[in-house]
């Protein structure tokens, strides 16, 4: 019995004499720890949770550059190009603005797309009224382009044309290429190759469930439920 606990007392100072270096070595472990978890913490802002808690000041019907909210998508703005059907570029520079009601379900829909490995890439966004009048006295005929009095979805900061690129950039392939007007852009036009009904399927379905609706010819053009609501607006970004 006396030995056991001899033993024990060894044990202890054992334990006890190898306390404070070990110790000290520990806290200064944590204390590496703890900078890695704040670098970690700061990297995280841009992750959808720490985004919302930023739009949470903002109001529905603010505009916001959706880059200031996210690094995830990819951008390719046709209209401030001549590569689109007006062969002219309207737009001073390339932005993509929305309101933040639409932003917020855009980077809910970006975060699922990027479980299939893809993600948005944006061909336009909130487009001024008064860009809506130069394309209009470029092509004025509603088939091709909202009359700017009526206004588009565009203009109220709830519509975005789109279409899918993989995590590497590639674009996914959609059957047509971004404003081509005919049979072949339209949803309901299933004779085309199963890769291209694919991608539009993942495409679609994907919006619908973040609450956008297609319209029937354009594969790429996604409105917010509920944004015919919202004003016709005039705001331009800063191009300086
Ligand atoms: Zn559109």
């Amino acid at each position: 019995m006396r030995k056991f606990f001899s033993t024990i007392f060894l044990l202890m100072l054992f334990v006890s004499c190898g306390e404070n270096p070990k110790g000290k070595n520990e806290i200064e472990q944590k204390e590496e720890v703890a900078v890695e978890q704040q670098d970690t913490v700061i990297k995280e802002k841009k992750t959808p949770k720490n985004i919302f808690r930023t739009f949470e000041k903002l109001k529905d019907t603010t505009f916001v550059r959706l880059a200031d909210f996210s690094d995830g998508f990819a951008y390719e703005m046709r209209y401030a190009t001549k590569n689109n059907f007006l062969k002219e570029q309207v737009y001073e520079c390339a932005e993509c603005y929305t309101r933040v009601i639409t932003a917020k379900a855009l980077l809910k829909a970006n975060e699922d797309f990027k479980q299939s490995g893809v993600r948005i890439k944006f061909f336009d966004c909130y487009r001024p009224n008064s860009v809506q009048y130069k394309m209009w006295k470029i092509v004025p005929n509603p088939q091709y382009v909202a009359n700017p009095k009526k206004g588009s979805i565009h203009n109220k900061g709830g519509a975005v044309d789109i279409t899918l690129e993989s995590l590497d950039g590639e674009e996914l392939d959609m059957g047509t290429d971004f404003d081509f007007f005919g049979k072949r852009a339209y949803h309901d036009n299933f004779d085309l190759p199963k890769e291209v009904l694919d991608n539009r399927k993942l495409l679609k379905e994907t919006m619908e469930k973040h609450g956008f609706w297609s319209t029937r010819t354009e594969w790429w053009h996604y409105n917010l439920n509920g944004a015919h609501k919202y004003p016709i607006a005039n705001f331009k970004w800063d191009c300086n």
